[in-house]
């Protein structure tokens, strides 16, 4: 079986060479004569794999000295109530920019443990921008602001950061972390699912200035503390392990590629073939404001719920594969990941012109 063009959101493509160094290594890792999953996590052999994921991911993002990163799980969804439950714990109020469903979730969590400003969301339409946000109305007394860098269902991201002054800014990064540089050091806490840009599912990243840990609200189970988290080297129970390596192998295969500069070019180039292609289109239009559009994530539609079904299916049948859009919104998307290659981006864009002769 061949193997088909994979737009999945998430969980999503993971570049092919990692599967198959995987595969090389499923039997025995190294000389050890075992599968990584039948490892100990307290091994000699396991620890140089989290500590190399970790050394490659500090590479990678240019994480100062001063960061701890850990490899929890309960995916990006369990930090919506990690985060507010270890760092909202001085003045219980926190800032958060409501831009989807990601940030929804975000500010509900957060609400169990304080008060929560919104200071801005673009909720009127359909998530489709990024609101501008105006200072003045930043809380100088929040324990944290909450943004969420690349909005996966709908395809927008932020292109500036915003600076939230001694207020410690957390990033969900989710679905565009290592796809470009981010300056880790304007950040309080950065955390992301692996599944999107960095691995398989069930595995979270945290990336946590350290003086931000320690803090957490008495009842804050210990699992959920990262204090405890980072005492003990993400190993307070048995870490997702083969998750971790196959997130070790997905972050070499990066630096391979160059790093995150080299990727970003890549990226930036994979997203202008599509959005060039839907900017002139006749039958295919964007739905994002083209000052915000992700270079991750790219919806658009026909404006015919038939004519989007009939584009699925016959983009299905010709192995271009989990196009349909998020079911909050509908129409198609195209996720593409540092995984996804530019012929890949190429081939997709080809068939949609196709499409369009034979449809519009
Ligand atoms: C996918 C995603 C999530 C949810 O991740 P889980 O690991 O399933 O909890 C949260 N935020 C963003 C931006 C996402 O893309």
């Amino acid at each position: 079986m061949e193997r088909v063009i994979n737009f999945s959101a998430g969980p999503s493509a993971l570049p092919e060479a990692v599967l198959r160094k995987a595969q090389s290594e499923m039997l025995s890792y190294g000389s050890s004569g075992m599968s990584v999953m039948e490892m100990s996590h307290r091994s000699k052999d396991y620890m140089a794999i989290i500590e190399a994921a970790e050394a490659n991911l500090r590479e990678l993002m240019n994480i100062p000295a001063n960061y701890k990163v850990l490899f929890l799980q309960g995916g990006a969804s369990m930090q919506f109530a990690m985060v507010p439950l270890n760092l909202m714990n001085k003045n219980k109020k926190a800032d958060y920019v409501n831009t989807g469903v990601w940030s929804k979730k975000a500010i509900k969590e957060a609400g169990r443990c304080g008060k929560v400003n919104v200071v801005a969301s673009s909720e009127d339409k359909t998530f489709s921008y990024i609101p501008d946000l105006d200072p003045s109305t930043f809380d100088k007394e929040a324990d944290h602001f909450h943004i969420t860098t690349n909005n996966t269902i709908y395809g927008t991201r932020y292109t500036s950061i915003p600076d939230t002054g001694n207020v410690p800014l957390v990033a969900d990064m989710s679905s565009d972390i290592l796809s470009k540089p981010y300056d880790v050091s304007k950040f309080g806490l950065i955390f992301a699912g692996a599944q999107k840009n960095l691995g398989p599912a069930g595995v979270c990243i945290v990336i946590i200035r350290e003086d931000l840990a320690g803090n957490q609200m008495e009842f804050t189970p210990t699992m959920l503390n990262y204090q405890v988290q980072i005492e003990n080297g993400s190993m307070f129970n048995t870490p997702p392990t083969y998750g971790i390596y196959l997130c070790k192998l997905v972050l070499d295969w990066l630096k391979d590629q160059g790093g995150v500069e080299a990727i970003e070019k890549v990226n930036n180039e994979k997203a202008s073939i599509l959005y060039d292609f839907l900017d002139n289109s006749n039958l295919f239009k964007r739905t994002v404001a083209p000052k915000d559009r992700s270079i991750m994530n790219v919806p658009f539609v026909t404006g015919s719920v038939e004519k989007d079904d009939a584009f699925i299916k016959a983009a299905t049948a010709k192995g271009l594969v989990q196009l349909k859009g998020h079911r909050s919104v509908g129409g198609m998307r195209a996720s593409i990941y540092n995984a996804m290659t530019l012929e890949g981006v190429q081939k997709l864009v080809d068939f949609m012109k196709q499409f369009e002769t034979d449809n519009g």
